[in-house]
């Protein structure tokens, strides 16, 4: 029997969906994208893949930058900032995918499932376990340590069902003003003030006009 492979759905649409799931579609099903402070910093924090600073933190293992992955089995495609491979006792080298942020740890989980993500796609195309990842915090310089527990792993699973649904589904969910929209680079174009208010207000309107029993 062919079973068709699901649609891929990037990596980084992982960490959009969770951010905010509009957000996720009106970038990846509209594509509407506008630059603000957090995402051009964002976008040079990844440039500093290449400090020194970074390699003396990565000494001992074999480098690879900006490394392709994908995962046939669960339709994912994307790219690691870094992965460092580091040779174990028995000769074989585990992979440790290393991402690139240029401020502190933020509040939801959208890092860390990126990161498991790409520990997801090095476990199918490597063939080994992956137990943990790193963010590098630019700003900071730390590093920190990140476990694909059971609930990241399950976490990521999920969302990466949740963005296949929203793709697939090709519909654009409602605003909902919450404290993601301060930094939201789409604030402007999506402005949750106004069309949250009148979907909470088409409701109430919907809920007092309702017919009676
Ligand atoms: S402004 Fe808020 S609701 Fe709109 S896309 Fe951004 S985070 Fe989502």
């Amino acid at each position: 029997m062919n079973i068709d492979p699901p649609d891929p759905v990037s990596i980084s649409a992982l960490n959009d969906f969770l951010y905010c799931n509009r957000r996720c579609a009106l970038h990846r099903l509209d594509a509407l994208w506008v630059d603000n402070a957090w995402t051009v910093s964002g976008t040079l924090a990844h440039e500093h893949a290449d400090d020194p600073g970074y390699r003396q933190t990565a000494e001992g293992a074999r480098i690879e930058r900006a490394l392709p992955l994908f995962s046939q089995k669960l339709g994912l495609v994307g790219k690691a900032d870094i992965v460092e491979f580091r040779a174990q006792a028995d000769g074989r080298e585990i992979p440790l995918p290393v991402d690139y942020k240029l401020g502190k740890r933020k509040k939801w989980d959208n890092d860390d499932v990126q990161l498991c993500a790409q520990a997801l796609c090095l476990e199918e195309m490597i063939g080994v376990s992956v137990p943990k990842g790193a963010i590098f915090h630019v700003k900071t310089k730390r590093r920190r340590e990140v476990v694909f527990t059971e609930a990241l792993r399950k976490l990521t699973m999920d969302t990466i069902d949740n963005v296949r649904a929203l793709m697939l589904a090709d519909t654009v969910p409602p605003a909902a003003l919450k404290p993601q929209c301060d930094g939201c680079s789409l604030h402007s174009l999506c402005v949750p003030e106004l069309t949250g208010r009148s979907r909470a207000l088409d409701a109430a309107y919907a809920e007092l006009f309702a017919p009676g029993p």
